[in-house]
């Protein structure tokens, strides 16, 4: 189950506030999220396209495995999703997955190792000061601090804990500038071709690009891939995204402001301003916009000084002017300009989940695998749920021999 989903059916249900913090925080798939010691005896060579979180932690655990691998990845860097601005603030920002939204345990599940408190020390996120705007009128929720906890690192982000834990282990294997335009599994050997012209040549391929990719036909598969699947491709979701982090003289807002009703917008989460530097050890203030789907299109296909003033002006309407008066900086992270990329996540689907899901993640002829964050049944949408898919794809491709 969705940590939305969760919310939405607890909601549904009455439970208490209270009572739904502490179930919340122990009820969003950490169950199925064991990543068990992988057995192989496969012999073969893996080329992962895409260099995000699931294609990250594939290589990671081929290596651990001593499997012979190669990542392609598109764009100049590796992250995907996870992506930081180092320098905006007196902290790292996360310009993409920012909030852990299971037990922090879970990262020493992921690396398989403990991990460095001093380094990725979490802070309990629970926003004290929480606020609507609707209809033109200012609400404080603040009972909702009761409901709604999560965690956040203190001084790292998501893109430090798998550079520092993650990417030292795969590090000569990652081909950046690569962006793979053709995967051919008709013959014994897949052959993939990339946009510089250049082929590789493995026994299985592991394909983590965003859904949106595979969607815009940007990987062209040789033969076809089965119209069953074309179709489950398109049934998943994934609507425009973006982040922006203002820097203020003064901090004028709560430590989060959702728009419309408070509880739709708490199971729906498709926009909301908060304090970045919440917790953090800052003198700073430094608010953050999260957006996605539609209310973030509203944004997105804008430039960024218009993006900039639009934003504004909302937060001058709300807060009597003030944001306009106490602005330093800005920094926009447009995730749906990102080439490689194009949007925020998988966010719903157009049927049966699980049938989706399924149908999506089959393997072409024990060759091609795929894997990312939209393949995750139980953590779809989130930074453990790539890790998960991928951790499993890599399960049954090396079982598959
Ligand atoms: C605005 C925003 C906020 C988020 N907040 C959170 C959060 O708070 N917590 C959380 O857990 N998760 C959050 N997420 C989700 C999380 O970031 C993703 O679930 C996760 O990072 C996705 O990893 P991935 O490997 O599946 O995909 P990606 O990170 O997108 O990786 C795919 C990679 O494939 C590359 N690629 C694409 N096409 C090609 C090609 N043709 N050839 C080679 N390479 C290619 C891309 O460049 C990219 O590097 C957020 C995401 C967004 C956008």
């Amino acid at each position: 189950m969705t940590r939305q989903e969760f919310i939405e059916r607890s909601l549904l249900m009455g439970v208490s506030l209270p009572l739904l913090s502490s179930v919340l925080l122990q009820s969003c798939g950490t169950e199925s999220l064991i990543f068990p010691n992988l057995d192989s005896s496969f012999k073969g060579n893996v080329i992962i396209i895409g260099a995000g979180a699931a294609g990250m932690y594939a290589g990671y655990l081929l290596k651990q495995n001593g499997i012979e691998f190669k990542i392609l990845e598109a764009s100049s860097v590796y992250g995907g999703r996870l992506k930081k601005a180092e320098n905006f603030a007196n902290f790292p920002l996360d310009l993409g997955a920012e909030w852990i939204h299971v037990d922090p345990k879970i990262l020493g599940e992921i690396a398989n190792k403990s991990i460095d408190q001093s380094v990725f020390e979490t802070i309990d996120y629970n926003p004290q000061t929480i606020k609507t705007w609707k209809n033109g009128k200012l609400k404080s929720h603040n009972y909702i601090k009761n409901l709604y906890s999560e965690w956040k690192f203190k001084r790292s982000t998501w893109f430090d804990f798998f550079e520092q834990n993650i990417v030292p282990e795969i590090t000569d294997s990652v081909v950046l500038n690569k962006p793979v335009l053709e995967i051919n599994y008709e013959e014994d050997k897949v052959i993939t071709k990339t946009a510089d012209n250049e082929s590789y040549e493995a026994d299985k391929i592991l394909v983590t690009v965003p859904i949106k990719m595979l969607q815009n036909e940007q990987i062209t598969f040789q033969p076809e891939m089965p119209q069953a699947k074309r179709e489950a491709i398109g049934k998943v979701y994934v609507g425009d995204g973006i982040k922006i982090f203002i820097e203020f003289n003064e901090k004028f807002y709560p430590d989060i402001l959702s728009y419309g009703n408070i509880f739709k917008a708490l199971t729906e989460e498709n926009k909301f301003v908060y304090d970045a530097a919440f917790k953090k050890d800052s003198d700073k203030n430094i608010l953050g916009l999260f957006a996605i789907n539609e209310k973030a299109s509203a944004y997105t296909k804008l430039n960024e000084q218009e993006i900039i003033s639009k934003f504004l002006s909302e937060l001058d309407e709300i807060f009597e002017g003030k944001a306009t008066t106490h602005y330093k900086k800005h920094i926009i992270q447009n995730w749906s300009k990102e080439p490689y990329i194009q949007g925020a996540y998988s966010y719903s689907f157009d049927g049966n989940k699980s049938e989706i899901v399924n149908m999506v993640s089959q393997p072409l002829m024990d060759k091609v695998y795929f894997a990312g964050e939209a393949l995750s049944e139980d953590n779809q949408a989130m930074v453990q749920g790539a890790c998960e898919s991928a951790y499993k794809m890599i399960a049954r491709m090396i079982k598959e021999g």
